[in-house]
C-alpha cells in the first residue's frame, strides 16, 4: 500500500515508519533510525504546522499543491513550507524506500528500464553510489521518473528541495544529510551508501515506478 504523505493536508502529522526501529541493524542503526524519525523529521512536522498554523486560506491545500509552486506562497512562510514540508516529503519517501528483508534486485518493469536506462543494475548502483558519495553538503540523492516522459534519472536534490509534484516523483531516495549517519558512521559517507543497498526496497520502488508510468 502507498501512503503519501503529499496528500496531507494541515494539519501535517508524522505516519509511523512501517518497521521497527531497529529492523535494518546491522546496516542502518536503531538509534539513528529513531533520532531521525522521532526527532529531525517530526521537528520538520511540527515546523511546517507553525508556519500554516495562521494561514488559514492554504489549510485546504494538499501538501503536494503547497510545494508545487512556491512562488504563489506568502513571502512570510515560503522558505518554512519549502524546508519543512519539503523535508516531511522527502523523508516519507526515504523511510518507504528501506525494507528489513528486502529482494536482492528489482524486479519486472523497473528493472527493465533501470537497464534500458543506464545500461545495467550494476551501473545504476554505481552511478547513484557516486552521486550520493559526492553531493556537497546537505541534500538527497533521488532516483526519479518523470510522469510525461516515464523517463528515469539519478538527481541530487538540495537541502530539502523536492521533484516537483505533479511532473515527477522519487522511486528510491537516499538522504546523504549527515544526520542520516553520522553517529554510526561518522565522515565515512561510503559505507553509509553501502548499508543503503542492503536495506533497498526494491519491491516499493517498482511500485511508485509502476503507478507513476501505467495510470496516466
Ligand atoms: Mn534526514
Amino acid at each position: 500500500m502507498l501512503v503519501d504523505v503529499t496528500r496531507q493536508k494541515y494539519p501535517f502529522s508524522l505516519p509511523d515508519l512501517p518497521y521497527a526501529y531497529d529492523a535494518l541493524e546491522p546496516h542502518f542503526d536503531q538509534k539513528t533510525m529513531q533520532l531521525h524519525h522521532r526527532e529531525h523529521h517530526a521537528t520538520y512536522v511540527k515546523k511546517l504546522n507553525e508556519a500554516l498554523a495562521k494561514e488559514d486560506a492554504l489549510h485546504q491545500l494538499t501538501l503536494a499543491q503547497l510545494l508545487r509552486d512556491p512562488a504563489k506562497l506568502p513571502d512570510a512562510v515560503r522558505a518554512a513550507v519549502v524546508n519543512n514540508g519539503g523535508g516531511h516529503v522527502l523523508h516519507d519517501l526515504f523511510w518507504n524506500s528501506l525494507e528489513p528483508a528486502p529482494a536482492k534486485e528489482p524486479q519486472g518493469a523497473l528493472a527493465q528500464a533501470l537497464n534500458a536506462s543506464f545500461g545495467s543494475l550494476a551501473e545504476f548502483r554505481k552511478q547513484f553510489s557516486d552521486a550520493a558519495a559526492r553531493h556537497f553538503a546537505s541534500g538527497w540523492v533521488a532516483l526519479t521518473v518523470e510522469y510525461a516522459s516515464k523517463k528515469l534519472a539519478i538527481e541530487e536534490l538540495k537541502d530539502h528541495a523536492v521533484p516537483r509534484p505533479g511532473d515527477k516523483t522519487a522511486v528510491l531516495i537516499l538522504d546523504v544529510w549527515e544526520h542520516a549517519y553520522y553517529l554510526k558512521f561518522q565522515n565515512r559517507r561510503p559505507e553509509f551508501i553501502e548499508a543503503f543497498w542492503k536495506v533497498v526496497n526494491w519491491g516499493h520502488a517498482g511500485e511508485v515506478f509502476g503507478n507513476a508510468t501505467s495510470a496516466r
